[in-house]
């Protein structure tokens, strides 16, 4: 087992890390730039470093700055969390380079899986199903209107760098390639410095299902189940739950096989998602993540299997203690990200300082966060405030855990996207489980309307408030009943969201 650990990275995952490190006797070593001087993850943690200013590229990207601190504080192992230097596979290098522990695959895998048209040709030789399409970037706008044509309308362009949403062009018919092909590749030259494009099939209406994985250095590697993660704004995930909705025994059997696949030909280590698109009962890769994921407690609630724990184990050389005929799912858990976005600007990212949070509590409720009043929300980092996961015997136990939960987080202070997830709740097509990755697109009142709903309730209990108030003149008894059944303080809260900015 590692002694200590340094976290290099911030927020929610670093705080996640830490106690998964407090849980093992792991000391855990925390860096923290100008911006996070008193977040969370650094109280939390056993010792804490400043490695920089705010600016990413200044202080969490820092190389050298992470491995001067692991020296410092003679940290045996360093946990990347996700995105940061997660999937860089130059940092797991120079991190065993530097004599340590790196908690995550080899560099080698990072590197296999990290460019996507590298991936889907390991992925093809393997025998594992991938998205119809090229293999190789393509060289030209020219050889882009050939293949698309050959794969046949609408194609998607995508990045081999890809990462985020960015670079990808949806093209529906033979004339816009060109100028699609030219956007792609500007947009990826810009975002990872590396142009290649690549082209495949765009599926209309398939869902995100994706299987966790773990693995570990004595060559076992098991699959966790999968995950549904089809509610998405550009490309990226809203909600994720567990199990998916379209899964049945047989199709996890033969989903969570290829990924085992996909996972052998890289001699996988550690935690790793192989993501799918599902399409009817068709499944083919999209890609492979080789770091924890944001979504990955719903995996732990449904399999009470420690998924972060695992890692710390693996990586200071335990075996896996179970095999793949222990592994059973019981119960539902869906998870919502609740970002510092606004949902009503096309989930624009909003600044502010959090004044004040509650956070829900009670039967199947679980949060996975880094905030705390005082907290300044920039745009120097992501969008993600924490994460609130529900847990129930079954789905529909689970929505109504997540309703109830959702009701009770208030965060003041910065607009986020809690009243999309209360509305999504409600939505007869996401409690019917009956979704695909359009599913927002074509809900536009998911996002719309935000200050009129508010404004409405707001407008009643005013009303409540001033019907009271004038009662009171006349029945000094309501007054005092009123005062001491609901302090007024609450009423406010529920009232005037918007002042708080939320
Ligand atoms: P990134 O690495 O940039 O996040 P992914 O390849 O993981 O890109 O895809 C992100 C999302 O984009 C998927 O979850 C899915 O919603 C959509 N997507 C990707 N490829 C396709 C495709 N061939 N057809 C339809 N949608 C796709």
């Amino acid at each position: 087992m590692l002694e200590s650990v340094l976290v290099a990275n911030r927020g929610e995952i670093a705080l996640r890390v830490i106690r998964a490190c407090r849980e093992l006797g792991i000391r855990s070593v925390a860096v923290y730039s100008d911006a996070d001087r008193s977040a969370p993850h650094v109280l939390a943690a056993d010792e804490a470093y400043r490695i920089g200013p705010a600016p990413a590229g200044e202080s969490y990207l820092r190389v050298e700055g992470l491995l001067e601190v692991a020296r410092r504080s003679g940290a045996e192992g360093v946990h990347p969390g996700y995105g940061f230097l997660a999937e860089r596979a130059s940092f797991a290098d120079a991190v065993v380079d530097a004599g340590l522990k790196f908690v995550g695959p080899r560099g080698w895998t990072i590197q296999a899986m990290g460019n996507k048209t590298d991936a889907r040709h390991r992925m093809m030789e393997a025998g594992v199903p991938v998205v119809p399409g090229t293999a190789t970037p393509l060289a030209d706008a020219h050889e882009a209107v050939e293949r698309a044509r050959e794969i046949g309308f609408p194609v998607l362009l995508k990045a081999a760098a890809g990462g985020g949403g960015k670079g990808m062009r949806v093209v529906q018919a033979e004339e816009e390639v060109e100028r699609a092909f030219e956007g792609a590749v500007r947009e990826a030259s810009q975002a990872f410095g590396d142009g290649a494009v690549y082209v495949e099939k765009f599926l209309t209406r398939p869902r995100h299902v994706e299987i966790q994985l773990l693995g570990d250095e004595h060559g076992n590697i098991v699959h966790l189940g999968e995950r549904e993660c089809s509610i998405q704004r550009r490309h990226q995930k809203l909600i994720e739950e567990a199990p998916s909705p379209a899964m049945d025994p047989e199709l996890r059997e033969a989903m969570g096989t290829a990924a085992v696949q996909a996972a052998q030909a890289v001699d996988y280590v550690g935690a790793g998602t192989v993501e799918f698109l599902l399409d009817g009962r068709d499944f083919f890769f999209l890609e492979m993540n080789t770091r924890i994921q944001v979504e990955h407690p719903v995996t732990e609630l449904v399999t009470g299997i420690d998924l972060v724990k695992w890692q710390l184990r693996v990586a200071g050389g335990e075996a896996l203690d179970f095999a793949q005929e222990d592994i059973a799912f019981r119960g539902h858990a869906i998870e919502c990200r609740i970002t510092s976005e606004d949902p009503a600007r096309g989930f624009l990212p909003a600044t502010g300082r959090i004044r004040d949070v509650t956070l829900p509590a009670g039967p199947g409720v679980r949060w996975d966060g880094g905030i705390v009043p005082g907290l300044e929300v920039g745009l120097h980092y992501d969008p993600l405030l924490g994460k609130l996961i529900a847990y129930g015997p079954d789905r529909a136990a689970a929505i109504e855990t997540m309703r109830r939960a959702l009701d009770e987080l208030r965060i003041e202070g910065v607009v986020t996207c809690i009243p999309f997830h209360r509305r999504t709740m409600e939505d007869s097509d996401f409690r019917a489980g009956t979704f695909s990755i359009q599913y927002l697109e074509q809900r536009p009142n998911l996002l719309e309307g935000e200050l009129s709903q508010e404004a409405r309730k707001a407008a009643a209990v005013a009303g409540a408030l001033l019907e009271n108030e004038r009662r009171e003149a006349f029945h000094p008894r309501v007054k005092e009943g009123f005062r001491t059944g609901t302090p007024l303080s609450q009423w406010q809260r529920t009232a005037w969201p918007w002042t708080n900015g939320s």
